[in-house]
């Protein structure tokens, strides 16, 4: 993800908690995407606001 672009808007954390979470005043990923929050992680990065979020 692209933390420089992250406007701290929480969606992602909120959204998915095991894959996101803040750090300061932006989002990090901290954690694996797996199939259990495959659809969690894909809607924190559909949603994301700034499109800081990509899915490999
Ligand atoms: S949804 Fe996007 S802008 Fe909002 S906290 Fe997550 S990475 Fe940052």
């Amino acid at each position: 993800m692209k933390r420089e672009d992250c406007i701290g808007c929480q969606f992602c954390t909120d959204v998915a908690p095991d894959v996101f979470r803040m750090n300061g005043e932006s989002a990090e990923c901290f954690g694996d995407v797996t199939e259990s929050n495959i659809d969690a992680a894909t809607e924190a990065a559909e949603g994301c606001p700034v499109g800081a979020i990509e899915i490999e």
